[in-house]
């Protein structure tokens, strides 16, 4: 399933339908909650054309087999359900807050048991892995910005028989591919870059393991939590231009980046791609780019922070990121985030605009908010 294209030319042309005489260039949704009797689908939650397009192109992008789910929470549920009861999971102290949460509530229900470690730290991961039944890894977190050693923290996983997973989601397919790294299983939310115009919620998991791959599908079909058609349609729609949204957001982000470290206001930036930032070098090593997400703080400012967010003109002010237009947030404004995030943490999902005018309204709003 490894393509010798480069993954910019895969995420083109994967998944397409066969070129034959009349064939469309591409599968349009199909809406049928049930199938004609004697074939291998049988009914709407087991199988659509519109799943099968973008699994296939997942699949290939992230060199195994793809499911899609409802939602990046849907993906997470039915992988965490693989946990054996009174099983242990070794999770990241810092990642996407409604992933912590879930599984917070799964160990005080006595479902299972969570082990919080520094995702930085491999040593912590490694003496934490032994026993374990499952490692979940975020690279780089939500919105800490950290960089775990994916291949260093899988390999100790898999030696203690953990099933390794990546919530692939900041990173995007094309640039970072956890399974070629020692990871099982993969996970999206294809709500975010993947379908990259804020308007669809969608998830996915990929794994090169058939046996997981049938007891995820197995939970898909149990548990319900299938996409629409139409979703799934248009992720796979927005999918294909992803190199190119990703190239643009990667290089505002970068340059937003250096800009906001000069900032006399600003007291700290958090992205891989500066050189000096903790998870430079391991994030050079295992990634083919940056990404698009980076966090910032104001020295405790809270306040400011929050008014800084609320200053903007052009810079939505909203949840999620990933969309070609670019978003801001306080991420301290949900009650459930983790109180080791700072208050004063600003995360920034950069989108497409051009660089010179995403700085100027963000300028602009540090300006109007801290000159107080
Ligand atoms: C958004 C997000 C999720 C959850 O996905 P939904 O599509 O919102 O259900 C999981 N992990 C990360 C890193 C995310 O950003």
């Amino acid at each position: 399933m490894t393509s010798p294209l480069d993954p910019s030319t895969v995420v083109v042309h994967a998944g397409r339908p066969d070129r034959v005489p009349n064939a469309p260039v591409g599968d349009s949704p199909v809406f049928s909650s049930t199938y004609v009797a004697g074939g291998d689908r049988g009914y709407g939650r087991f199988g659509n054309d519109a799943w099968t397009a973008l699994e296939a192109t997942l699949g290939e992008l992230e060199s195994g087999r793809g499911l899609t789910f409802a939602s990046g929470m849907a993906a997470v549920a039915a992988i965490v359900d693989l946990v054996p009861v009174g099983g242990r999971v070794v999770a990241p102290q810092h990642a996407y807050s409604g992933v912590l949460a879930l599984l917070d509530q799964q160990a005080a229900a006595g479902r299972l048991e969570v082990d919080r470690v520094n995702v930085a730290d491999t040593d912590e991961i490694v003496k934490a892995v032994d026993g374990a039944d499952m490692l979940w890894i975020e690279s780089p977190t939500n919105p800490a910005m950290e960089v775990a050693d994916i291949p260093v923290a899988a390999a100790a996983a898999r030696r203690a028989g953990a099933t390794v997973v990546v919530d692939n989601t900041f990173a995007t397919p094309l640039l970072q591919q956890p399974l070629k790294l020692g990871a099982d299983v993969v996970m999206h939310s294809a709500t975010k870059f993947i379908a990259g115009h804020s308007d669809v919620v969608l998830g996915a998991v990929i794994t090169a393991d058939d046996e997981l791959w049938t007891a995820i599908e197995l939970r898909r079909r149990s548990l319900g939590a299938i996409p629409g058609p139409m979703e799934a349609w248009l992720a796979l729609r927005g999918l294909r231009t992803l190199a190119l949204r990703l190239e643009r957001a990667q290089s505002n982000a970068a340059f937003l980046a250096e800009r906001l470290l000069q900032h006399p206001r600003v007291s700290r930036v958090r992205y891989p791609g500066l050189p000096d930032d903790p998870g430079h070098d391991r994030a050079a090593a295992q990634m083919s780019g940056f990404g698009a997400i980076l966090s910032f703080e104001l020295g405790g400012d809270a306040e400011g922070a929050q008014r800084v967010c609320e200053s903007t003109a052009l810079w939505v002010h909203a949840t999620s990121l990933g969309g070609v237009e670019s978003m801001l947030e306080r991420r301290r404004r949900w009650p459930i985030e983790v109180p080791t995030i700072p208050d004063d943490l600003i995360r920034l999902a950069v989108g497409i605009e051009h660089p010179d005018d995403l700085w100027a309204d963000l300028d602009q709003a540090l300006e109007t908010a801290l000159s107080t």
